[in-house]
């Protein structure tokens, strides 16, 4: 079956098509240039630039894809989690083609699409699998037995996101945002050894209560102490080596803790997802460490990890696959839907 996604959670307004797990278009609008002076997402100036282009992306994907709408079998929408406004105009928009196509509609989790999306790059998901979803408002690791119907959290971030600490840090360090691609190329003439910035939750005691929990905010602090303190002495800051030195810092812990959660419960696959999982050394060191237990890890290329409507098209397909019950044409957008309900009314 063919189906169709449709993305407007954040900034980007994606609409993807496949075919199994077969990619035929991934168009992806981005109104990013218009939040950076901002320095983060403006709502609703996300919300306007989705109106505007929803129609275009449309058009795009079904002529890249070369089919026309009344191919589609069926359409699917994130749901949430997401700027509430955002999420509207996806929603809206799919709920128009579901009901003029007469065709089942899917309002699927944003976060479980980020798992599903490597579908279409490395085949069927293994079942069980552990995800490390790492994005600009989420980071976790999640047990996934079933991608369409069963994803339970195993730890999380108890204050930012590992998406949100590399963009900080970005604006600290004067890169435009959003900041990790930024930190990440900066990085690569840095020295990730230069400066020795905290682990969080990794202490002993920390870990008896948060074993596979992530903390970022105490991370982000020391660097901007650090920054600061050089500012004062009137030295220049050194970027690469700071970049380098913060982003060694973030994927240590999450690696660490990643392959920790999947040997202790015995999963040999490591997805990982979200917009972090283009971070360059996130995806070498998770290699790494996972190579040492016979663990496999797999990650969508760079732009699958970033928001798209590929991933959306690519959960709904499998909810198609699976035969799972579609939403009625009343599903809401949920800003806050929890990622244990991959499928929303
Ligand atoms: P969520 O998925 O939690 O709703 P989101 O959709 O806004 O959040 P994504 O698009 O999944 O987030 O990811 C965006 C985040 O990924 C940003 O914080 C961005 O800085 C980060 N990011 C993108 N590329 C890289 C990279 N190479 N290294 C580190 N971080 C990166
Ligand atoms: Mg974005
Ligand atoms: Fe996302």
């Amino acid at each position: 079956p063919l189906v169709l996604g449709i993305e407007t959670s954040c900034d980007e307004t994606g609409v993807g098509i496949v075919r199994g797990h077969t990619l035929l278009a991934d168009a992806v609008a981005s109104s990013v240039e218009e939040h950076a002076r901002f320095g983060g997402v403006v709502p609703e100036v996300a919300s306007r630039a989705h109106l505007e282009a929803m129609v275009p992306t449309l058009e795009r994907a079904c002529e890249t894809a070369g089919i026309t709408l009344s191919d589609v079998d069926a359409v699917a929408v994130t749901s949430g989690p997401g700027l509430a406004g955002a999420l509207l105009v996806g929603v809206a928009a799919a709920k128009a083609l579901a009901l003029g196509l007469e065709k089942p509609l899917y309002g699927v989790n944003h976060l479980a699409a980020h798992v599903a999306v490597d579908q279409l790059e490395h085949g069927a998901l293994p079942d069980p699998c552990l995800a490390m979803l790492v994005s600009g408002g989420h980071s976790s690791l999640l047990r996934v037995d079933d991608v369409t119907s069963s994803v339970t959290p195993l730890g999380a971030t108890i204050d930012d996101a590992a998406g949100e600490a590399f963009d900080k840090v970005a604006r600290l360090l004067g890169l435009p945002f959003p900041g990790g691609p930024h930190i990440d190329r900066a990085a690569r003439s840095g020295s990730s050894v230069a400066i020795d910035f905290p682990r969080g939750l990794s202490s002993r005691r920390d870990l008896e209560r948060h074993r596979f929990d992530f903390s970022f905010s105490g991370l982000k602090t020391a660097v901007a102490r650090w920054v600061q303190a050089r500012e004062a002495a009137g030295e220049p800051v050194p970027v690469a080596d700071v970049a380098a030195s913060f982003q060694e810092a973030v994927c240590d812990v999450l690696t660490r803790k990643a392959v920790d959660a999947a040997v202790s419960a015995g999963i040999e696959d490591i997805l990982v997802g979200g917009g972090v999982a283009a971070n360059s050394r996130l995806r070498v060191l998770t290699e790494e460490r996972a190579a040492r237990h016979g663990i496999r890890v797999r990650v969508p290329r760079p732009g699958l990890c970033t928001d798209n409507g590929a991933m959306v098209a690519a959960l709904g397909s499998e909810m198609v696959a699976r035969g799972r019950t579609p939403s009625s044409l009343d599903l809401p957008a949920d800003s806050s839907l929890p990622v244990t309900e991959v499928l929303a009314g």
